[in-house]
């Protein structure tokens, strides 16, 4: 019987490995804790919590919670185990972090086909192997996999800056252009006059921040990917020769070069999400959502996905995975969990399923699933592998340039939208999607 390797039995491996061992695939799941470990994990037990122990929403009107009904319904094995070892919050589904681990290491060790191994792996192995092995990767896996992907293709660090919804963005004020009118107009720019910008400015250097993680702290920024507000802080003009410069962006409804502008970048190849250029951020996410909200043209701006700076191990997906998380250079090795480009423990379970639902497809010579763009987990693989991440056009000179993904959790803003218009009610709207993705979910497991 073929056996499979999975690196790491975090979140996303548990479940990978769980998944295979149920169809009844041999699997050897390497963990290298508690000999080794990541600086942020402290037990040796699989699929631990490093930070929060709640796994947001479990309401379907939420995108999160969306992600959980579909893991639900394709038989998720970690988040049963996390409804069966839920504490009372609301409707976010939170867990007793050491219950859920110690019943999830219990499951696997006394399944008679997943063997675990306690060892730290350097090398991609040979054979059918998924790699789940998280945002802390060792740093000789991390080099083994930085000569698979080659170097540019695997990232350190997040540096994010908010995404925002376009269909709520103010074009009364926001206008389309490309600096010195080159190329298309393909960004979207939110001028400011001296007040505008001043205000914009105090809400900036006041606004409380994070704070940073042991392992995040000796953690360098590049010159070039500064936090909004590191940059705010050498002067109040920095900025405005920074990433918010007016120069060449004339908004044609009224003729004339503005003080500052925010330029917002298309995000998705659906054209439904854009981010703010330079605005990586470090911010508490209700400040963010106050200056955010301060920049004519997004007052009302829906903010799918908050800045984040921290330390995060991830391959540029766009360039390396299929949607079925298999890589394109070599059948029977996939990708798994945090590592992938996706963001949140959710996300991390749900993608290591896919993986090992794949994995096991693939031995038994089924097609891999390539669950549909309408569903929260088809729109999350969609995202992170489409290869349309791959140029933008550049602010500087107008040339084409490279830019990967910026890794993303479950919001509303990356399914597939219906062609009729979508109610402005939000949770209307939020309704008829999470009805929508439950029902094409369906579909496509009966026609499986
Ligand atoms: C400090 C920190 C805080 C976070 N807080 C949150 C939060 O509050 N909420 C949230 O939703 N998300 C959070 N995340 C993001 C993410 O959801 C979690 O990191 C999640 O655990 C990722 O799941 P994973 O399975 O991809 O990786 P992990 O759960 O990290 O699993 C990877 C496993 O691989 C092992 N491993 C690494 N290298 C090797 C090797 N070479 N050989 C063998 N084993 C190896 C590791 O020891 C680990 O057990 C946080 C991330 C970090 C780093």
């Amino acid at each position: 019987m073929e056996k499979v390797k999975v690196i790491g039995a975090g979140l996303a491996g548990s479940e990978a490995a769980l998944q295979l061992a149920k169809r009844g695939i041999k699997v050897k799941l390497y963990e290298m804790r508690p000999d080794k470990t990541t600086g942020a994990h402290v037990t040796g037990d699989c699929a631990e919590f490093v930070c929060s122990n709640s796994l947001g929403s479990s309401d379907i009107l939420n995108a999160s919670g969306l992600l959980k009904k579909e893991m639900e319904i394709l038989d998720g094995e970690l988040i049963k185990i996390a409804y069966e070892n839920s504490v009372p919050a609301g409707n976010a589904l939170a867990i007793a972090r050491e219950d859920f681990s110690r019943a999830v290491t219990k499951k696997i060790k006394e399944n008679p086909n997943i063997e675990l191994i306690r060892e730290e792996i350097t090398e991609i192995p040979d054979g059918n192997v998924i790699i789940a092995s998280g945002p802390l990767t060792s740093d000789k896996f991390a080099d083994a996999i930085k000569d698979f992907t080659e170097e540019e293709h695997l990232s350190f660090f997040d540096a994010i800056a908010p995404i925002v919804e376009v269909e709520s963005i103010n074009f009364d004020k926001a206008f389309w252009a490309s600096r010195y009118d080159k190329g298309e107009a393909s960004y979207i720019n939110c001028p400011m006059n001296k007040e505008e910008y001043e205000n914009f400015y105090n809400i900036l250097i006041n606004a409380p921040r994070i704070e940073q993680h042991d392992i995040d702290k000796n953690s360098k920024f590049f010159e070039s990917c500064l936090p909004v507000e590191v940059l705010a802080s050498r002067g109040i003009d920095t900025l405005r020769f920074g990433p918010m410069k007016p120069v060449g962006l004339i908004d044609k409804r009224t003729g004339i070069e503005n003080y500052a502008v925010v330029q917002l970048r298309q995000d998705n190849s659906a054209k439904t999400l854009f981010n703010l250029v330079g605005f990586q951020t470090n911010l508490k996410w209700g400040a963010q959502k106050e200056l955010v909200h301060s920049i004519p043209g997004l007052e009302n701006a829906n903010i799918v996905r908050y800045g984040v700076m921290h330390r995060n191990t991830f391959i540029n997906s766009s360039q390396i995975l299929n949607q079925t998380l298999e890589t394109r250079k070599r059948e029977g090795l996939f990708f798994a969990g945090q590592i992938t480009g996706t963001e949140g423990y959710t996300e991390s379970i749900a993608t290591g399923m896919l993986a090992g639902i794949n994995m096991a497809r693939r031995i038994q010579g089924k097609e891999l699933l390539k669950l549909p763009r309408e569903t929260m987990l088809g729109a999350i693989t969609f995202y992170i592998t489409d290869k349309a991440h791959l140029e933008h056009i550049s602010s500087r000179d107008g040339s084409l340039r490279y830019l990967p993904p910026q890794p993303i959790n479950s919001n509303w803003g990356i399914l597939a939208k219906p062609l009729n218009k979508l109610p402005r009610d939000k949770k209307l709207k939020n309704e008829l999607l999470a009805k929508r993705s439950l029902e094409y979910l369906q579909n496509f497991i009966n026609n499986m």
